[in-house]
């Protein structure tokens, strides 16, 4: 049974090229805040570990878990299937455990149409400017350009899904937006005061979709 002692659901979503993977992994060092480790059939990056960045898995296992129902939600993202597996998170959650999830919006949709028993904050990440995605992009994929024109491309798709998060915040530095993140996660804990300013995050996002 969810109580008061329960951890609180943190989703940070992002287009690709926003920062939203170090900003995590900042928040998890924070006492008492666990990152959701998901599932995936695309391969791993240089540098990933199993079970410690993702689960990698092969299709037929990511359809095993989906009959299973293994899943708290799950998407196709950039071609390769991504999800989140219930059993951890709830554990977590129950233990006291605020939890992380490093999601796109489909999964973001998903789980707060589940509109579960536990606290949920959502924060899309966005960019300066596309100038600086762009630059982002680019430095990611130095052997291929087309990959970042690509997902800038794709950005533009993935920004309007900004209006179903609770919080939008913009990484201009990273040590700026880590800051109002926990500034948000502990107003919101606290029924606090916010420093959130939606018109000034209108503005910006009128500028990024021009
Ligand atoms: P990457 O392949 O670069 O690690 O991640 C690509 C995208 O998939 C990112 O936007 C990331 O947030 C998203 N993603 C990672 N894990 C999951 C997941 O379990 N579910 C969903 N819906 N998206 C995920």
């Amino acid at each position: 049974m969810p109580s008061e002692k329960d951890g609180v659901m943190i989703i940070l979503s992002s287009p690709s090229g926003a920062g939203k993977t170090t900003l995590v992994n900042l928040l998890s060092k924070k006492e008492n805040y666990v990152v959701s480790v998901s599932h995936t059939t695309r391969n791993p990056r240089p540098g990933e570990i199993n079970k410690k960045d993702y689960y990698f898995v092969n299709d037929d296992e990511f359809e095993r878990l989906i009959r299973n129902e293994e899943f708290l939600e799950y998407a196709k993202v950039f071609n390769n299937l991504y999800g989140t597996t219930r059993t951890p998170v709830i554990d977590n959650l129950n233990k006291g455990k605020n939890v992380l999830f490093d999601i796109d919006w489909q999964g973001a949709d998903q789980i707060k149409n589940k509109k579960l028993d536990y606290k949920l904050i959502s924060f899309f990440i966005l960019p300066p400017s596309k100038e600086v995605l762009f630059q982002r992009l680019s430095n990611r994929d130095m052997k291929d350009k087309l990959i970042a024109e690509e997902r800038m491309k794709q950005f533009e798709r993935d920004v309007l899904h900004w209006i179903n998060y609770d919080y939008v915040v913009i990484n201009d530095k990273i040590e700026n937006c880590f800051d109002k993140i926990n500034n948000l996660i502990q107003a919101e804990l606290n029924d606090g005061s916010k420093d959130y300013d939606l018109n000034y995050i209108r503005n910006h996002i009128e500028k990024l979709t021009k």
